[in-house]
């Protein structure tokens, strides 16, 4: 135990060093023989004011090493241990124990400092507030986190063995597909004038890994997603998953055109940044533990949306409410009736309109939001 040689200095050492000096001041040969009676007592009262004199020396000595030990203490051993979780328990069960709490953290009732992320809204509860990274990651390091925590969360992860018989990358962007579900020349084509037009905040800040049009069994995603009849795209991890009726162009039922095909690459898109916002803004372990969906709804970005859109959340005093729910007004509801489910999806549903210049379909306050976060005007995307 590396602790010991720093507890040398306080053991009662020195007193025990100072208590025989007064022995050793009355040796008996130093006591010449006496004369008279008389001078027997002025001797007898010069050896005893020596005496007291040592003595209070030796009470003021004593007094000064115990006020400097425990100071001493905390800080000989806080320079010495590697950490500071073994100080409570090991060397200081002689001294007292408060002083040295107060010494290693000045607040010890206080949340934790590696918990005070910056990155944590205002009110958000101390627990919650572990969540979040001490700095917000880049694109590639949160790349990066994904590719270790998709089995996790549960991310649809493109199988090895998976054969694509197209691959390009258009403007940065991968497409591909596999013989079994390819995209047709139209769909291609739209996707494409898509990405032509997204903002850098799409694109560049937050881009898609790949756009992949595979079948269920190829991606063997049965058991992770199950898209649905109507369902044309999908996004998962950082992945945008194109559905069969979709790659082949619409069916009677379902149709697909230019708008239809890029408003839905949008929407997908916005999940895409979603993810982004989680993986770069909370701990890894956290999101590791399958708390994506919290994640993104506790985060700023979901959370800053939904405030400014009309959305009130349940435990919004502190800051982490997940629950939220769209107030009545007429400029609040002004969004798709699937926007009006959930925040991640209002955000979705808005932000394409918002780039394909149907904005007319949502509130101002919408609007004004993706203005402000994609740095472009809602006419923009009007041609
Ligand atoms: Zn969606």
């Amino acid at each position: 135990m590396d602790v010991s040689p720093t507890t040398e200095p306080i053991n009662p050492v020195p007193q025990f060093e100072v208590t025989p000096q007064p022995v050793q001041i009355i040796p008996t040969q130093n006591i010449q023989p006496l004369n008279s009676p008389s001078e027997f007592h002025t001797k007898l009262r010069s050896y005893s004011l020596i005496i007291s004199v040592i003595g209070v020396f030796i009470i003021i000595f004593i007094a000064v090493i115990y006020l400097i030990s425990p100071k001493k203490l905390a800080e000989t051993t806080v320079a010495s241990l590697p950490s500071p979780t073994p100080l409570i328990t090991t060397p200081i069960t002689n001294t007292p124990t408060i002083q040295i709490t107060n010494f290693l953290s000045p607040t010890p009732t206080s949340t934790p400092t590696e918990c005070n992320s910056p990155l944590a809204p205002l009110n958000v509860r101390p627990y919650v507030r572990c969540y979040y990274r001490q700095i917000k990651i880049d694109q590639l390091e949160a790349q990066a986190v994904e590719n270790r925590i998709s089995q996790t969360v549960g991310s649809l992860t493109i199988p090895i063995s998976l054969v694509f018989e197209h691959s390009e990358v258009y403007k940065g962007i991968p497409i591909k597909w596999t013989k079994n579900q390819p995209l047709t020349p139209d769909v291609l084509t739209w996707l494409k004038a898509g990405i032509d037009i997204l903002p850098n905040y799409f694109n560049i800040d937050h881009p898609v890994a790949a756009i992949i049009s595979a079948t269920d069994e190829e991606l063997e995603s049965k058991s992770i997603i199950k898209p649905g009849p109507d369902t044309m795209a999908y996004a998962s991890g950082l992945n945008i998953f194109i559905t069969a009726t979709t790659a082949k162009g619409g069916s009677t039922y379902y149709p697909v055109d230019k708008t239809s095909i890029i408003n839905i690459l949008f929407h997908e898109w916005v999940h895409v940044v979603q993810y982004y916002e989680a993986l770069e803004t909370f701990t890894e372990e956290y999101l590791a533990k399958g708390r994506l969906v919290e994640a993104m709804a506790t985060g700023p970005l979901e959370k800053g949306f939904a405030k400014e859109v009309g959305w009130v959340y349940n435990s919004d005093e502190f800051g982490d409410g997940i629950i939220a729910k769209l107030k009545a007004d007429s400029e609040s509801q002004k969004t798709t009736d699937y926007g009006k489910t959930k925040v991640r999806e209002d955000m979705a549903e808005s932000g394409a309109l918002f780039m394909v210049c149907k904005s007319n379909l949502i509130s101002e306050a919408r609007i004004l939001w993706w203005e402000k976060t994609t740095g472009e005007s809602r006419t923009k995307f009007c041609h």
